[in-house]
């Protein structure tokens, strides 16, 4: 299986995204991830890639999109993978579409009026991309890992606005570049954490 997941920022991609790559024993492929990574390393690609972070710009297609095309080229994404947070732009996926075909683009459909609350309450690992919310980990621990959480410095209510903004104008209109090419699951992401899963293996079927 060859997947997409897309949705607003705080839609619910990250943690999703971890179920189905977990259920269906699939490659976790996160942009964000690998950026922040990357960044926590002070590779040559963070020093790059943290400005437009920091600010909730996106990041250059062409960075972007050479990272991508090494992660898919591994051998563990021969079989399939789960793309997560790419691609967020018309020249991504038409980059991704000259790369390989995608099977299912799955849609998480969130209020976006809500989302920035959630954000400002979502915590991650940045050693393993583990990411909670404040409530659900109030000793500040991952749970996965047993390293820090911390807040992302793009959740902050400042950055948030934007990155929705963001959102709206460059990656909304991909809904309807997959519809389009005969792929596209709508899910209702505003439901519990279970039931959107339920909602996604039943599109999956
Ligand atoms: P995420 O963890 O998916 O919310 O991504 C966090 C930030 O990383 C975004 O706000 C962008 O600055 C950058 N980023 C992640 N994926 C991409 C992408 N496909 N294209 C451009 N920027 C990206």
């Amino acid at each position: 299986m060859k997947l997409i997941i897309m949705g607003a920022p705080g839609s619910g991609k990250g943690t999703q995204a971890a179920i189905i790559c977990k259920t269906h024993n699939l490659p976790h492929i996160s942009t964000g991830d690998i950026l922040r990574k990357n960044i926590a390393d002070g590779t040559a690609l963070g020093k790059q890639a943290k400005s437009f972070m920091d600010a909730g710009k996106l990041v250059p297609d062409e960075l972007v999109v050479a990272l991508l095309k090494d992660r898919i080229e591994q051998p563990d994404c021969a079989e399939g993978f789960l793309l997560d947070g790419f691609p967020r732009t018309k020249a991504q996926a038409d980059a991704l579409a000259q790369i390989v075909k995608i099977d299912v683009a799955l849609n998480l459909e969130t209020d976006l009026d809500k989302l920035a609350d959630r954000m400002a309450s979502r915590r991650v690992c940045l050693k393993c991309g583990y990411t909670t919310s404040a409530q659900d980990a109030p000793d500040g621990i991952c749970k996965a890992c047993g390293d820090k959480l911390v807040i992302r410095d793009d959740d902050k209510r400042e950055v948030v606005e934007n990155r929705l903004k963001v959102y709206a104008e460059n990656t909304a209109p991909l809904v309807e570049y997959y519809r389009a090419a005969g792929v596209l699951a709508n899910v209702d992401g505003m439901q519990s954490i279970e039931d959107v899963n339920k909602a996604i293996e039943a599109a999956l079927k």
